[in-house]
């Protein structure tokens, strides 16, 4: 489909080549402190999400990244660059790099789609030939070349938000900065946009950052996942690996952290995608001879895996033989005190 004006640069997916590097930071407004000891490496290439509630710091994050908020302490490098110490055409240059999708779309309702997708190459100088050809395919890859004269106050907004993508993509950026970009689309928006957003990560390389309070983002497309709260990342690693241990982080964030767990014992399972279809319990009950209570399930789909978590209830004399079982099949597990969780 690209053609050979389209010159996207295949950024090169080397594993553990970092991007962007964020070491200590600390960002206040006025004396409150919005960002705490923030440490990240997000590698070329990939999808990361950072996920929190709202006023947890994320969109702040996003912006000391591309240059438009200061921060105080700490490092934040891009390609090996300190973003604070960056001069005035350095960070022009970086904001090239760093093409940004917000959750309102953003786009400039008097102009028409060719006109808004076509801004940055104006800002940037080039021929209107060229901007021309650019923006057609960018339109195409974006799936709305028919849309091209239309303007954004006759789109859904889930074309509004391609729209938006073909223009953060006009000026063949390093990474999309992508801030709560699904959070005004219902349930299939999100997903075709999402599709789309993935499709172009493994197409073209472009590292993608997803800013959202959405989980089932997360779950769709990010490979890593940040969870933030007041300004503080408190738990990150390989998505699926945060889903499976099922930590109070994540279970707070879910509002799954109120699980009232009864007497006896409790233990969470943790299923790999390899044993999410296995009869577990069913073996287990019946080879211990044993009654066994489940307390809480979910099986999640990730990407194109099943994986599941589930706590279970026990007698305490059986916990030790339940541990057991459950070490021998290579099951995943971890003791809960009583109490609320
Ligand atoms: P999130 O993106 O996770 O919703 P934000 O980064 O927008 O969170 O906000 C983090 C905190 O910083 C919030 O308490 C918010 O009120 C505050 N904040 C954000 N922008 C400003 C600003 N320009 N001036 C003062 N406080 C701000």
């Amino acid at each position: 489909m690209l053609g050979p004006f389209l010159r996207f640069e295949c950024y090169q997916m080397i594993g553990g080549n970092i991007l962007i590097e964020i070491r200590g930071v600390e960002k206040y407004f006025g004396a409150t402190k919005v960002l705490e000891d923030i440490n990240l490496d997000i590698d070329s290439g990939e999808i990361y999400g950072i996920v929190g509630h709202s006023g947890a710091g994320k969109s702040t994050l996003l912006r000391c990244i591309n240059g438009l908020e200061d921060y105080q302490g700490g490092s934040i490098k891009v390609s090996g660059k300190e973003v604070r110490d960056l001069n005035e055409e350095e960070i022009r240059n970086l904001r090239k790099d760093l093409g940004m999708i917000f959750q309102h779309f953003s786009l400039l309702e008097r102009r028409t789609v060719f006109e808004n997708v076509s801004l940055p190459l104006e800002c940037f100088g080039y021929q209107k030939s060229d901007i021309k050809k650019r923006v057609d395919e960018l339109l195409e890859i974006v799936g709305i070349a028919d849309k091209s004269g239309v303007k954004p106050k006759n789109l859904s907004g889930g074309q509004k938000q391609r729209v938006a993508i073909a223009r953060a993509l006009a000026l063949n950026p390093k990474v999309m900065l992508c801030d709560e970009a699904t959070s005004a689309l219902d349930p299939n928006t999100t997903k075709s946009i999402l599709a789309l957003l993935d499709d172009i990560n493994k197409k073209f390389g472009i590292t993608i950052i997803m800013v959202t309070h959405q989980m089932e983002v997360i779950k769709q497309i990010c490979s890593k996942v940040a969870i933030m709260e007041e300004g503080r990342v408190l738990e990150v690693g390989p998505t699926e690996d945060i889903f499976l241990k099922n930590s109070k982080n994540l279970r707070k964030l879910i509002g799954e952290d109120n699980i009232i767990l009864p007497e006896g014992t409790n233990i969470k399972l943790m299923f790999p995608k390899e044993d999410s279809n296995k009869p577990i319990i069913t073996t287990m009950a019946k080879e211990l001879d044993i009654d066994i209570s489940i307390i809480f399930g979910k099986l999640e789909q990730f990407k194109e895996d099943i994986l599941g978590s589930l706590i279970i209830n026990i007698e305490e004399k059986d916990g030790d033989g339940v541990k057991k079982f459950l070490d021998e099949k290579g099951i995943g597990w971890e003791e809960i005190e009583n109490g609320v969780k």
